[in-house]
């Protein structure tokens, strides 16, 4: 394979890899990597944040100046000499994993967010998938992404002069992105077809590249397919059902597909959210057609490798197909499984019947060895979500562990952020684990973290009054109101933000609530406060775009006096302005739907403050050192009274801890109490939600392990995989004619001895444990008490029947503790591939 940069028109040869720092999307994000970017064309540069467009639009002339520019020159090599520093410096992976074997991570994911130059991302899950990347590259953990290329990506958001949200959709011509056509040894463009009703539908392959990570993106707008098929990758989250539906397809199906085109071998596919779930299928049929193998024994073996990351507190937000859609599409691909559609079917149901439709997270789960949610209150709610997949399961034992999501610190720190660090840190601390920095942070003196505050506020109140005046001039505002946008906030008053996904369940309209306490708090003469807001509805969320447009009606009275700044088309570029910038950052969904949340931690490193409700991750970082909870830590539903008293709650914390805690100085001018704060958060948190740690863990905790397991069963064409779906077939069989016998206790120096004879059908005792169970008591957290029996001597007079016995200490009564059997091995996965579970009764 070979990729061939797409500029019409080759550059210049004292130019050369200028290509290289323009197409890679970790090199964009790098701090300092503008400079060269703002030499070739300041204006162009500024405008769009396009490098590929910059080569694209560059003219003759200026290519010669450039090329006999000295200054520009050491700037070029410097640069491409730093980039390959980082591309060959011996990683983390390389002195840690590297022997244990693990080639390959394919990341699924209907989303990236890495620059607003690609833009096909929506919000926090793309963001995080960006994130994730980026890491992977700093730490070399061998990954690649595998994603759609969508058209229009998703809607770019306009605000009307009556303050209404109006969408376009600009079309992202490729040839402008910085991705390049895949091209296999003959030079072709690589192409991979899957096949839909009565039609195959084609794929091209794209690259982008994010530092060491390769990116493949793919779409559908190939000339042959029919006009309806091009536009299937056309809007991120655009279309009806049907169309999500066609674009799992592609990214599920036709991205593993690609990834055998294109010859890599991916031991383990992280599907980050259900959308990519048709991948479990591909996978396993592509492993059955290689080695002989049943579709079953092939699942078996391919699931050892699937990591399937939840990021929905919600039932409503899984995607679910009508089992007829399914039908439709799937009736070609069942039998090339070799199973029949309703098989098919099963995997992603419950137990609802002929017409319940197909969930994506139970197919993910269903063809998956691990399932994470990504914090750890999310990792709670999942359990309870997908309970009824483990039916007799204590909730606490249902098998989805959590992963805290982080952020990408380098690409979300400013210049002057990265400044700072590096005085007191280093260069290129990111790429290692990051908890040793800790206390380097606790040695930043007060006058040092408070100069680059002030300097970071000003810094953003300048983008916002750019953007404020470019609005005016758009709405054709005349001079006076000009002027008043080079004034707008001021640059010693307390900046509030909040920038986020207008869907209600983040309730965006909380501060809202009271609008004239609102404005009370803002205009309090001696504590006063500025409000920076930012955020796109969904087209479809009516309720969402009245909350703009009342925040804009609010934003345009006379009496909020420029004290509240609406920004419109939140995007990347924004929100790392928005960051490095306010001083407090305010978030207030619903406990507990907001998973995780990532936005409040992209402050943190640039010294900013989380005020923000008890959920997500801020429920696991917050203590009162580092900034300010919302909410009691329970779920109130939507209760309308909740909010209200939320909404006080809220208020009373700007103006009873926040105002003083930024107001009260030192004789030298310095809020102290509010720097020791910044501190401690900076010191406890940052490294800790970074993906740097995040993506550590998913390695050490999942990959390895995973990337085991897939070898050992995958081995020799899948022979461990059809012997343990053999046992599986068998413990599934026999399940039923499993029983107890009668429970003994005996009671005697302050032990109990449990006693219960176990008869097993034909299930061979390998193959299962037997547990002494008993609920946490209170006051003792939340994890049950599980003692595994250790088999005794078989019953004489029954045939493969065993006692099992086990001593605990008295002190409970011999009434809390309760036998069970369930299948396990340690080379299955139980319970997520055999929920199989008997409670003495
Ligand atoms: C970080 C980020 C998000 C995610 O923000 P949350 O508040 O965690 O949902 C969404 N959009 C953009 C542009 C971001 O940068």
């Amino acid at each position: 394979m070979s990729l061939t940069h797409y500029l019409a028109r080759p550059l210049p040869s004292e130019l050369d890899g200028l290509e290289d720092l323009a197409a890679d999307l970790l090199w964009l994000s790098n701090t300092g990597a503008d400079k060269i970017w703002q030499m070739v064309d300041p204006e162009l540069w500024d405008a769009t944040t396009n490098p590929w467009f910059l080569l694209e639009r560059i003219s003759e002339t200026r290519l010669e100046q450039l090329r006999g520019n000295p200054v520009f020159l050491e700037e070029l090599r410097n640069q491409i000499e730093k980039r390959k520093t980082y591309l060959e410096c011996p990683t983390w992976f390389d002195r840690t994993h590297s022997l244990h074997g693990l080639q390959g991570v394919a990341y699924f994911s209907m989303e990236f967010g890495l620059d607003e130059s690609l833009p096909i991302y929506s919000g926090g899950l793309g963001i995080l998938a960006g994130d994730c990347l980026k890491a992977a590259s700093d730490l070399g953990v061998p990954m690649v992404g595998v994603g759609l290329l969508y058209q229009q990506g998703y809607f770019r958001q306009g605000i009307a002069w009556d303050g209404r949200q109006v969408e376009y959709f600009p079309y992202n011509d490729p040839t402008l992105l910085p991705v390049v056509p895949v091209r296999d040894c003959s030079g072709e463009w690589l192409r991979v077809s899957v096949y839909l009703p009565g039609r195959p539908l084609v794929l091209r392959v794209w690259q982008a590249t994010v530092g060491r990570v390769p990116l493949y993106l793919l779409d559908s707008n190939d000339p042959v397919n029919t006009p309806a098929d091009r536009t299937i990758t056309g809007a991120l989250y655009g279309g009806d059902l049907e169309m999500r539906l066609l674009q799992e397809i592609a990214l599920g199906i036709g991205g593993w597909r690609a990834l055998e085109g294109l010859g890599i071998h991916c031991q383990v596919c992280h599907l980050n959210e259900g959308h990519p779930a048709f991948a479990v299928l591909e996978r396993a049929r592509s492993f059955a057609k290689q080695t002989g193998q049943s579709f079953a024994v092939a699942l078996r073996a391919t699931r050892a490798g699937n990591l399937f990351t939840t990021h929905t507190p919600v039932p409503a937000g899984f995607d679910r197909f009508p089992a007829d859609l399914i039908r439709r599409y799937f009736a070609d691909f069942a039998p090339e499984l070799g199973i029949s559609i309703e098989e098919l079917l099963r995997l992603g149901r419950g137990e609802g019947g002929r017409d319940e439709p197909l969930n994506m997270a139970y197919l993910a789960i269903r063809g998956s060895a691990a399932v994470n949610g990504v914090s750890r209150l999310h990792g709670e709610v999942s359990r309870r979500l997908f309970q009824p997949l483990f039916p007799r399961w204590p909730e606490k034992e249902v098998p989805v562990g959590h992963v805290t999501n982080g952020i990408h610190v380098p690409t979300w720190h400013s210049a002057e952020t990265d400044a700072l660090w590096t005085k007191v840190c280093g260069p290129n601390r990111w790429r290692q684990p990051t908890e040793v920095l800790a206390d380097d942070f606790r040695k930043t003196g007060d006058l040092d973290l408070w100069e680059f505050r002030m300097k970071s506020r000003m810094k953003l109140i300048l983008a916002i009054r750019k953007r404020r005046k470019c609005r005016c001039s758009i709405l054709g505002k005349v001079a006076d109101e000009m002027a008043t946008c080079s004034c707008v906030f001021d640059p010693n008053t307390l900046t509030l933000g909040f920038a986020r996904r207008f869907a209600t369940y983040k309730r965006p309209d909380l501060l809202l609530h009271d609008p004239n306490r609102l404005l009370r708090i803002l205009s309090n003469p001696s504590a006063p406060m500025q409000l920076v807001i930012a955020g796109k509805a969904h087209p479809a969320d009516s309720f969402g775009k009245e909350l703009i447009r009342r925040w804009n009606a609010f934003a345009e009275r006379p009496e909020v006096n420029g004290r509240i700044v609406f920004l419109e088309d939140y995007d990347m570029r924004m929100a790392k302005e928005l960051v490095s910038g306010v001083d407090l950052w305010i978030n207030n969904p619903r406990r507990p739907w907001e998973a995780s949340g990532t936005s409040g931690m992209k402050l943190l490193g640039n010294g900013g403050l989380n005020l923000s409700e008890l959920d997500g991750w801020w429920a696991e970082a917050y203590c009162p050192e580092v900034g300010w909870a919302l909410g009691d830590g329970r779920e109130h539903g939507e209760d309308p009274a909740w909010d209200a008293a939320e909404a006080e709650q809220l208020y009373r914390l700007l103006e009873q801890e926040v105002a003083p805690a930024f107001y009260n100085r030192d004789s030298r001018g310095i809020p102290t109490g509010w720097i020791a704060k910044l501190r401690e958060s900076i010191a406890q948190l940052t490294g800790y939600f970074s993906t740097n740690r995040m993506v550590r863990q998913y390695t050490e905790e999942y990959y390895h392990p995973l990337n085991a397991a897939f070898q050992k069963r995958s081995a020799k064409n899948g022979a461990r995989a059809r012997e343990l779906e053999e046992q599986l077939r068998q413990i599934a069989l026999h399940w039923r004619e499993v029983r107890f016998g009668p429970l003994s206790v005996d009671t005697a120096e302050g032990e109990m001895r449990f006693c219960v004879p176990v008869y097993l059908d034909e299930i061979s005792p390998q193959w299962v444990r037997v547990d002494l169970y008993a609920e946490p008591r209170d006051g003792e957290g939340d994890k049950p008490f599980v003692l595994s029996m250790e088999r005794a001597e078989p019953l004489a007079g029954a045939f493969n029947a065993f006692l099992y016995r086990a001593v605990v200490p008295s002190g409970r009564p011999a009434g809390d503790y309760t036998p069970r059997v369930r299948p396990f091995h340690p080379e299955i996965f139980a319970p997520i591939e055999a929920n199989q579970i008997l409670w003495y009764a």
